[in-house]
């Protein structure tokens, strides 16, 4: 079987042997995926020490069928991210853009858009960009583009038109905001203030706006995002455990 050129993000690195490691990246042209680096762990061959957490890699890739490990033949490093050096809470950001790829992507399903946003973020990341929003905005676009992004005018349960109201409930198994006749009798239901439905319908319209978020609404929507991401992955982010050092600035 040819091996297939591709872009690819290290998601995460396991030492499979003493030369030898297994490797998950997310890659621009076929998703995620996991392989195995014969060699990998050595500083000279194929791998040249590419294969570095969020590293950026020129990778050859062929691709088995699932269930059996992919074979990874070849990985030239793009670009290291450098953070890390210098700054624990970029470290800690870049980590929680891995974790979040591994939990929500699903394995060979390709989302370029998705392979893109995630470089953006590492990149703002790395460079002095503010760190709660940019994982917000990334956080977003992943929602968006995998297929979770919430409801925010019609009622996720009954889709008639939800008014603006100070504040609506929030259906986190509905998936959006919730009519009053359809909020009743409801678990996991949030409030949400009109800013921050405002604010998040903004965000989901206009994905490259670099328009500021209002303090206190980027706090409201982090609450919102970390129990609505929560509940989509079925369990508490692990990085999430971190968020007080990296919302802080
Ligand atoms: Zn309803």
């Amino acid at each position: 079987m040819p091996a297939d050129p591709t872009v690819a993000i290290v998601l995460r690195v396991i030492d499979f042997s003493e030369s030898s490691c297994v490797v998950t990246l997310f890659t621009r042209d076929f998703g995620k995926l996991t392989g195995l680096a014969k060699g990998g762990r050595r500083p000279k061959g194929p791998f040249e020490s590419a294969l570095d957490l969020l590293s950026v890699v020129r990778l050859m890739v062929i691709r088995k069928s699932a269930d059996t490990l992919d074979l990874l033949t070849e990985a030239k490093l793009e670009r290291r991210f450098r953070a890390a050096s210098r700054d624990l809470s970029r470290l800690y950001a870049g980590y929680y853009v891995a974790e979040l790829l591994i939990d929500l992507a699903h394995d060979h399903d390709p989302h370029p858009e998705l392979f893109d946003a995630a470089l953006a973020a590492l990149r703002k990341l790395d460079d002095s960009a503010s760190v709660p929003t940019t994982l917000l905005r990334f956080e977003l676009a992943a929602l968006r583009i995998l297929g979770h992004q919430p409801s925010l005018d019609l009622c996720a349960s009954c889709g008639e038109e939800v008014p603006e109201l100070p504040r609506v409930p929030f259906g986190l198994i509905s998936g959006g905001v919730l009519c009053a006749r359809c909020r009743e009798g409801k678990r996991s239901v949030i409030s949400l203030s009109h800013q921050a439905r405002s604010t998040l319908a903004r965000e989901f319209e206009d994905a490259a706006t670099t328009e500021e978020i209002d303090r206190n609404v980027r706090g409201e929507l982090r609450g919102l995002l970390n129990q609505y991401l929560s509940h989509l992955i079925g369990h508490r982010p692990k990085m999430h455990a971190f968020f007080g050092m990296l919302m802080s600035g």
